[in-house]
């Protein structure tokens, strides 16, 4: 009798349950088949390797109902275009930097990196526990995109120079391939800013096209040879202290995303921003001792009259941006009063232990 009850009510629970998940059944039944454009070049270690790995992630995990094709900036479009496709909905996701999209937006420059800004920590705490994701989101919506943070360098290096820098007359008249704001922080200590791709910096260098070039940090500057062209490399990555990547998505393929798969992909972004900013921490620490034991890099730190005229500059620099547009002015002031917060903490967390250490 028992048996039988237990029976009836599991049937009539079978039976109620089939129909009431009968929609939700359907939308786990259903495949999504997206493309991901990013800016970075094919096998670009770390930056392209990190976008493979999240969709091969997110592909075993969906067990294949979201299934993510992954192409390298000019595979599918131009590098620089992954914000127009995506917004456009020609493809579902991209991933790059928002300071590419400076011209278009300046305020998205703040959720990357700004000279002397916040470091790979305090970027994670400014979006993911200040408000800084819901600000990007806001800034992001009139373009029908989705960003989440995706990816992180850590703080990069200052750059190669074919001269020592002893004053800030040293800088003076270099030319220096440095995009975005740093450039515009370091044409006012009159160096003159050059922009160029990655994939020319090093013939300009070799060259002496450029006297100097800032990429990323030792473990990708390795890799471009950057050490043969030029002897001192200075540090540290005053204009980019710690760069925050990003993944965007079409606002409609997101809505039309089932929400588990929904939490999937934002699982996946947060665990891939990690597995980014491990990869980079780990990288650089082999490949900064190969550059000063196999290559005898001189490796030097900025004088301290350098590094304050820089951050002096950059204080003018940004309220200059600031008085230029309202939104970039409204993020600033988001993201200056959580940087100042965030300085007071570090100030007797992570920098005390530091110096502590070091003592
Ligand atoms: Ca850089």
């Amino acid at each position: 009798m028992k048996r039988r009850t237990f029976l009836q009510g599991m049937g009539a629970a079978l039976a109620t349950g089939a129909l009431a998940h009968a929609p939700a059944a359907q939308a786990t039944r259903k495949r999504f088949r997206w493309k991901l454009v990013t800016t970075w070049p094919p096998n670009f270690p770390i930056f392209q390797d990190g976008v493979k790995h999240f969709a091969r992630q997110i592909r075993r995990m969906s067990g294949g109902r979201l299934t993510i094709q992954v192409f390298a900036g000019g595979e599918l479009i131009p590098p620089l275009q992954t914000f127009e496709a995506v917004s456009q909905g020609s493809v579902e996701m991209g991933h790059g930097a928002a300071y590419y999209w400076a011209g278009k937006i300046p305020a998205a420059q703040f959720f990357t990196a700004v000279p002397f800004g916040l470091n790979a920590q305090g970027m994670n705490a400014w979006l993911y526990s200040g408000g800084g994701l819901e600000l990007w989101r806001e800034v992001y919506a009139p373009h029908r995109l989705v960003p989440f943070p995706m990816g992180n360098t850590g703080v990069q290096m200052g750059g190669w120079f074919r001269k020592e820098i002893h004053s800030l007359e040293d800088l003076r008249g270099l030319k220096m391939r440095i995009p975005g704001l740093g450039g515009k922080v370091i044409a006012k200590a009159g160096v003159n800013p050059v922009l160029l791709a990655g994939g020319e910096i090093y013939t300009a260098l070799e060259r002496g096209t450029i006297d100097a070039t800032e990429w990323v940090g030792p473990y990708h500057d390795l890799r471009l040879g950057l050490y043969r062209a030029a002897r001192y490399y200075y540090y540290p990555g005053w204009h980019e202290p710690g760069p925050t990547l990003e993944l965007v998505v079409h606002k409609a393929a997101w809505d039309a995303l089932p929400k588990d798969l929904q939490l999937l992909v934002e699982n996946t972004a947060m665990a891939t921003n990690l597995w980014m900013l491990s990869e980079f921490e780990a990288r650089n620490l082999e490949a900064l001792q190969t550059l000063k034991e196999k290559y005898r890099v001189q490796v030097r730190v900025f004088p301290r009259e350098v590094l304050a005229a820089l951050q002096r500059l950059t204080g003018q620099t940004l309220e200059e941006e600031a008085a230029k547009d309202a939104l970039f002015r409204r993020v600033y002031e988001h993201y200056r009063s959580f940087q100042a917060t965030h300085e007071a903490w570090s100030t007797i967390s992570e920098s005390a232990y530091a110096q502590a250490r070091d003592t």
